[in-house]
């Protein structure tokens, strides 16, 4: 699940600088797929990487520890600030997985704690086949949330036209492996996999890019 819980915390009192790293931090839970991907390429098992250390309520609170240790030893508290706005980040990023993918995640991690909403519930195939092809669609969903609000805020103008290419690569990607997924037996999951990898870092890139568009929903 990758652009969860956009735009955040309506209202919530966090500062520009911590909504922007905010958006950065619904993302990353995620890059936990490139150790999957490492270990598959390794011939590794890859047990225990998808949905834990990232996805950690632990991992939320060490980050808003360690940055507001830097603010208070670094005497400035925008430190804080941005740690706060990381670890919400972070944990809207939890709730949406837990609330919407079918799936559990190790909520506790390093403690065995995997809690699965839906462990009583099977999706349907289908509906399982259609999650793959679906994070294309978030983040084509996103770009196009970037693309409407940068317009609106007159922000960013000099990188909507690259940003347009790239919203219509993920709807592209979107249509193509629908097809694959409902047509195929295998034999989609590594390119899949690695096409999903290098889209999670575009939208860590544009996001980086278009951060004034990004403190702009906010205001
Ligand atoms: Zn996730």
């Amino acid at each position: 699940m990758v652009w969860s819980a956009w735009p955040y915390a309506n209202g919530h009192p966090i500062e520009r600088g911590s909504c922007w790293a905010s958006s950065l931090a619904t993302l990353w839970p995620d890059a936990d797929n490139l150790a999957v991907a490492v270990a598959t390429v390794a011939k590794l098992p890859t047990e225990g990487l998808h949905r834990t250390f990232t996805h950690s309520l632990f991992t939320v609170a060490a980050v808003v520890i360690a940055f507001y240790i830097v603010a208070w030893a670094t005497k400035r508290p925008r430190w804080g600030n941005l740690g706060l706005g990381l670890g919400i980040g972070i944990l809207m990023h939890i709730l949406l997985d837990l609330l919407v993918w079918f799936n559990g995640v190790e909520i506790l991690w390093p403690i065995p704690s995997w809690v699965n909403l839906w462990s009583n519930v099977t999706p349907p195939e289908w509906w399982s086949k259609l999650m793959l092809p679906a994070e294309f669609l978030c983040f084509a969903l996103f770009f196009v949330l970037l693309d409407v609000t940068a317009r609106k805020r007159g922000t960013d103008g000099g990188f909507l036209r690259t940003l347009r290419v790239w919203t219509v690569v993920q709807g592209v990607l979107f249509v193509v492996f629908t097809v694959l997924v409902y047509t195929m037996e295998a034999g989609f999951m590594i390119p899949y996999g690695a096409l999903y990898l290098l889209s999670l870092g575009l939208a860590f890139g544009v996001t980086i890019r278009m951060r004034e568009t990004v403190e702009a929903v906010v205001q």
